[in-house]
């Protein structure tokens, strides 16, 4: 059998298919996926430009109940497909059952800001006239998505697009099509009308690329790398689109002398090589201050040594595999660069043997890096952290500002100056105090500045930005 792509409302097979295999056994096979051709993209944009304007028209009370339904399909199967998850994409079954929870909730909030959808009145500054904005939907979007939340990132972008009152083609990552298919099968019993949301699986160059360059395309959000989101912006712009970007991230986290020893392990370490440090959050750049900066260094080790890479499935594994080969040859290069640097590897960096044939890494701590080393510089997406050493906090907030890359940051310290001042003039778009830098809430803007993020923000009620379009009306009142 294989899963298919979902084109104005139907089920439709392609000429191509690809294998979906676990990265924690190689003999496991997900499924086998339809792969869409050009044609098929365009026949899903197609289906949802003339599924459009009813879409748009429609009661607020259809779309909430239709986002409802598949919110609570979601969390009542989320044991179910938090498992498919972890299957697919490797991340242990905790993180698989609470990303699932976490697109139920996404899908739970949007149905409720579909019923919320307000503009403004606003007195004229001429007498008599009334100005009222309105916020109507953008149209046709397009969705890019990348295989590390391969249902979370489909939600937090589909249930806005669709609360909004726009029609969807959503493109997964080549490596995840379980997820995205395990959702569009809820949304295609939703009571959504066909067209309104369509699916097309397949390679991103010819599929993403058809997405990108239609002109029948008017908004298009993508996740993914910094290289190909430029691509995708180049492609998206010159032809007039409007493009929302969340890209690469290399977060500090800096750690002052003042910072609760055990708390500040757990941020160091919660937020970086865990989930196989496959999130654009990491915290992978770890920046002490001298009185603190051995004792982390060395707790961040023990710490780091005693986790347990494993089978995603298994209860005893912290750790699941990276999610293909092509990824663990990026971790092991630059490790290898690490290391020509002359930064040293505390702990782990190494491929491992385990009882099933998978991708499996040994999560490693670097010590003695400096931000000038291209492995700090660089996003690298593997269970990798590094920690360097500052000679003060204003030399600490200096390097951890000192990147391209500015989606989250943070500082660990008891100190509310320190802590005030980092918020104030850290240049992240997310800044986390005693937190990790990976973990958000659902419900608030999501996103970076600098090469991180392009675009206006996601989730909560910042997505209301990108997913409409805004109307100023004036009307002067005859009899
Ligand atoms: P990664 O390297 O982590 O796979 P990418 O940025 O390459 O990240 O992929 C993110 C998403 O972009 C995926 O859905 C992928 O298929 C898609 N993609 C890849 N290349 C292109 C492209 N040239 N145009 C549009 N989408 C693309």
């Amino acid at each position: 059998m294989t899963f298919k792509n979902f084109i104005d409302g139907q089920w439709t097979d392609a000429a191509g298919q690809s294998e979906n295999v676990n990265p924690s056994d190689l003999t496991d096979i997900v499924g086998h996926y339809a792969s869409a051709d050009v044609q098929q993209a365009e026949d899903a944009i197609q289906a949802a430009r003339a599924a459009l304007p009813a879409w748009r028209d429609t009661s607020p009370q259809l779309r909430a109940d239709a986002l409802d339904f598949i919110g609570t399909e979601l969390l009542a199967r989320r044991a179910e497909l938090g498992k498919l998850l972890s299957r697919e994409e490797g991340k242990i079954l905790t993180e698989g059952i609470g990303e699932v929870t976490r697109a139920g909730q996404v899908f739970k909030f949007y149905a409720q800001e579909a019923l919320r959808i307000a503009g403004s009145h606003i007195r004229s500054v001429r007498p008599g006239i009334h100005v009222d904005v309105r916020h109507e939907p953008v149209g046709v979007v397009g969705l890019i998505t990348p295989w590390n939340f391969p249902i979370a990132i489909p939600a937090w972008k589909t249930a806005p697009a669709l609360a909004y009152g726009n029609t969807v083609v959503l493109k997964p990552a080549e490596l995840t099509p379980a997820m995205a298919w395990a959702l569009t099968d809820i949304i295609s019993r939703s009571g959504i009308p066909s067209g309104v949301f369509n699916l097309v699986m397949g390679s991103g160059r010819k599929v993403g690329g058809c997405l990108s360059a239609s002109p029948h395309v008017d908004a298009l959000s993508f996740t993914g790398s910094v290289a190909t989101g430029r691509i995708v912006r180049e492609a998206v712009t010159a032809r007039g689109g409007r493009a929302q970007q969340e890209m690469g991230g290399k977060s500090p986290l800096v750690v002052l002398d003042d910072a609760d020893l055990e708390n500040a392990v757990s941020c160091a370490i919660g937020g970086s090589v865990v989930s196989t440090g496959q999130r654009c959050t990491s915290n992978t750049r770890i920046i002490a201050t001298p009185g603190i900066h051995d004792q982390l260094l060395e707790a961040m080790t023990t710490r780091c040594r005693a986790l347990r890479v494993g089978h995603a499935l298994e209860e005893t594994s912290d750790l699941g595999p990276v999610v293909d080969s092509r990824q663990m040859e990026v971790n092991q290069k630059y490790i290898e660069i690490a290391r020509q640097e002359g930064a040293e590897i505390m702990c782990g960096g190494e491929q491992l043997e385990l009882a099933h044939e998978g991708h499996y890494m040994a999560p490693a701590v670097v010590g003695r890096a400096s931000n000038s080393m291209r492995h700090v510089r660089e996003e690298i997406f593997g269970p990798v952290v590094s920690v360097l050493k500052a000679e003060d906090y204003d030399h600490a907030l200096a390097l951890a500002n000192d990147s391209d890359l500015a989606l989250s940051s943070g500082i660990c310290t008891k100190s509310l100056r320190y802590a005030e001042d980092f918020k104030s003039r850290s240049e992240a778009g997310m800044v986390m105090v005693n937190l990790p830098t990976a973990g958000v809430d659902y419900h608030v803007p999501f996103g970076g500045r600098k090469s991180s993020s392009f675009g206006s923000r996601e989730q909560g009620t910042a997505a209301r930005e990108f997913f409409t379009s805004s109307k100023t009306c004036y009307t002067l009142p005859l009899s």
